[in-house]
C-alpha cells in the first residue's frame, strides 16, 4: 500500500497542479512496500540448441553464461553454436519444409499455431518471470505486454493460415521455403513470435538466432513447440553471438532472411547478401520524434512522452527519444515531465511496482553513459531525478536533455536507453522539417486536438508508424516497419504475411 505522510502532501498537490515541486528524491512522494513477483520461471541450469525438434549439445561443446542484468548473477548456461550446428539446423529446416510443413494444408498448420498460442497463455507467468530475469525489463511489462502480445501474434497468424488466398486478392500465394532470422534483446520472446508466426502460417520453416544476452525464452518456447507436437525441424534455434548471426544470415540454404537489430549490423548483412536473390526484411534502428502541439491534452501527452521513452528502459526501436514541443507550451511540458519522472520507480525489475528496470547489459549501460556524457559536453541541459539505484546490476536514471540543438549527438544518434532530448518548434512546417531531419524513419507521435492536423502530419512524416494522441501501441493486425535507414519490409498484418510468400 502506498503511504503518504502529511509533510509530503504539498509536494503531491504541486505535482498534480503541474507546478514544479521542490527537489524530491524517489520515495519522498510515495512509499510502496516491496511487491516481488514469485512465480517459478522453471529455468534449466543449461540450455542446449534446438535442432530437428530436439535439444542437442553443440558440436564444439562450448557454452556461455546468461546473466540477470538486475544483479549480475548467472542464470543459466547457453550452448554456443558453431558452423556445423548452423548447417545441421538448416538441413533440418529444409527436410521439414520438403517433407511436411510446406505440403501441409493451411488449416492444419493453423491448429499448431493455435496450440502454441494457448500453451504460451497457460505458462504466461512463468514466461514473464523468465523474460524479466534474463533481460531486466520490469515484470509488469513482461507480464502485461511481452507475453500476451507474443501469444496474440500466434493467435492472429493462426487465423490467417487457412485464409491465405485473401492475402493478395486475385493472386495465389506460396511459401518461400526455409527462412533465416536473427533478433535483438529488447523484446526477446515477442520478437520470436513476430518472426516465427507469419513465417509458419505461410508454410515456411525457420532457423532463428536469438540475441546472446536473452536466449532463454526462445528456448522455453522450444519446449512449447515440443508439447504442441510441432513437426521436428519446422523451427530450429541456434544460440550464440554475432558470428552465429552472420552464419545464419550468410548460409546458402534460406530463400529469405529477416533481421531485426541495429542499422549498423543490418548494413553488414546486406553487403554480404548483395548479388543473391534472397528476399530480405530489415527492421533496424530509430530516432522517433514525439511531437506535441500547443492544443494537445498536455497531461495525456506527458504520460505518452513518458511511456514513449521510458517504457522498457528506452530499449525500444520506436522509442519517442526526440520530443518536439511547440514553443508556447514548452516550459509547461518540461515542468510536468520533470515532476512525472521524479515519481518513476527505478530498480528491481521483479518488483511489480517498478517502472524502469535494469539496462540489458553492461555494454549497453556503457553506451548510454557515453552518449549522455556527450550530450552534457555539447551543452544540453540535463535533468535526472535523484533516485537511488541498486548497488549491483545495470541501472540508469531516467534522463531529460533540454536546450538541445538538432546537430547534437543525443538528438541524432539512437541511444536505446531512458534518455529524452527536447527540441522546440513554432510552426507545423518546422515540426515536420525537424522530425524528418534524421537518417531514421521508424515511428513518430503527434499530440494535437485537431484531426486534420493529425492527417497532415501522418502524411508528411517519413515514418512507418505514426501514433496520434497515444504512443507505443502495438497490435498483430497492424503492419510495423521503417523508412530510410530504419529498414524495409513490414511485420504484422496482411503486409507482414506478404513478406513471407511468393505470388504464383
Ligand atoms: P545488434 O547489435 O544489431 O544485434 C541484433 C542481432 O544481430 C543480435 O542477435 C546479434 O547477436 C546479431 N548480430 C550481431 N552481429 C551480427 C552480424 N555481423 N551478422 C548477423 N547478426 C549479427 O542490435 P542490438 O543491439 O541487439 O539491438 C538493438 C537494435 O535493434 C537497435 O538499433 C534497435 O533499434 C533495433 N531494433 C529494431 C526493431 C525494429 O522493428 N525496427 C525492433 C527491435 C530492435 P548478439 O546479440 O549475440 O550480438
Ligand atoms: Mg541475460
Amino acid at each position: 500500500m502506498p503511504t503518504l505522510t502529511a509533510s509530503k502532501k504539498s509536494n503531491r498537490s504541486a505535482v498534480r497542479a503541474g507546478r514544479p515541486a521542490p527537489e524530491l528524491i524517489l520515495g519522498d512522494l510515495w512509499e510502496f512496500d516491496p511487491a516481488p513477483e514469485s512465480a517459478d520461471p522453471k529455468l534449466k541450469a543449461r540450455y542446449e540448441l534446438f535442432i530437428d525438434g530436439k535439444f542437442v549439445a553443440p558440436k564444439g561443446g562450448r557454452y556461455f553464461d546468461s546473466i540477470n542484468p538486475a544483479n549480475e548473477q548467472k542464470l543459466a548456461e547457453i550452448a554456443l553454436a558453431g558452423p556445423a550446428d548452423v548447417d545441421a539446423a538448416y538441413a533440418a529446416a529444409q527436410r521439414a519444409y520438403d517433407g511436411v510443413w510446406g505440403k501441409l494444408p493451411g488449416r492444419e498448420r493453423a491448429k499448431y499455431l493455435y496450440r502454441i498460442a494457448r500453451l504460451l497463455q497457460d505458462r504466461a507467468r512463468e514466461f514473464a518471470v523468465a523474460e524479466t530475469l534474463d533481460g531486466g525489463k520490469p515484470i509488469k511489462e513482461s507480464r502485461d505486454f511481452d507475453v500476451p502480445m507474443a501469444a496474440a501474434h500466434f493467435f492472429y497468424h493462426a487465423g490467417w493460415a487457412d485464409k491465405l488466398d485473401y492475402v493478395a486478392p486475385g493472386r495465389k500465394v506460396a511459401p518461400l521455403g526455409v527462412v533465416g532470422q536473427v533478433i535483438p534483446w529488447n523484446f526477446p520472446l515477442l520478437m520470436c513470435a513476430w518472426k516465427l508466426a507469419p513465417a509458419l502460417a505461410m508454410g515456411n520453416t525457420v532457423v532463428l538466432k536469438p540475441a546472446e544476452t536473452t536466449s532463454i525464452t526462445a528456448l522455453k518456447l522450444a519446449e512449447i513447440f515440443q508439447d504442441a507436437g510441432l513437426p521436428p525441424g519446422v523451427v530450429n534455434f541456434v544460440t550464440g553471438a554475432g558470428e552465429v548471426g552472420a552464419a545464419v544470415m550468410n548460409h546458402p540454404t534460406p530463400a529469405k532472411i529477416a533481421f531485426t537489430g541495429s542499422t549498423e549490423v543490418g548494413k553488414i548483412i546486406m553487403r554480404g547478401l548483395a548479388g543473391t536473390d534472397k528476399k530480405m526484411t530489415m527492421e533496424l534502428g530509430g530516432k522517433a520524434a514525439n511531437i506535441v502541439f500547443d492544443d494537445a491534452p498536455i497531461d495525456q501527452a506527458v504520460e505518452g512522452i513518458v511511456n514513449g521513452i521510458f517504457f522498457n528502459q528506452g530499449h525500444v526501436c520506436c522509442a519517442g527519444s526526440r520530443l518536439l514541443v511547440q514553443e508556447s507550451v514548452a516550459a509547461k511540458v518540461l515542468a510536468k515531465l520533470k515532476n512525472r519522472i521524479r515519481t518513476l520507480r527505478v530498480g528491481d525489475p521483479m518488483d511489480k511496482n517498478t517502472d524502469i528496470g535494469a539496462i540489458n547489459s553492461r555494454e549497453q549501460l556503457d553506451k548510454i553513459t557515453r552518449l549522455v556524457a556527450a550530450g552534457v559536453k555539447e551543452g544540453g541541459e540535463m535533468f535526472q531525478p535523484a533516485c537511488k539505484l541498486p548497488a549491483k546490476g545495470f541501472y540508469f536514471r531516467p534522463t531529460i536533455f533540454s536546450g538541445v540543438s538538432m546537430s547534437s549527438r543525443v538528438a541524432r544518434e539512437e541511444i536505446f536507453g531512458p534518455v529524452l532530448s527536447i527540441l522546440t518548434f513554432r510552426t507545423v512546417d518546422e515540426a515536420i522539417e525537424k522530425a524528418n531531419n534524421t537518417a531514421y524513419g521508424l515511428s513518430a507521435g503527434v499530440w494535437t486536438d485537431k484531426g486534420s492536423r493529425i492527417l497532415k502530419m501522418s502524411t508528411e512524416l517519413k515514418a512507418g508508424v505514426v501514433w496520434a494522441n497515444t504512443y507505443n501501441k502495438f497490435d498483430p493486425t497492424s503492419p510495423f516497419g521503417g523508412y530510410k535507414e530504419s529498414g524495409f519490409g513490414r511485420e504484422g498484418g496482411r503486409q507482414g504475411l506478404l513478406d513471407y510468400c511468393k505470388l504464383v
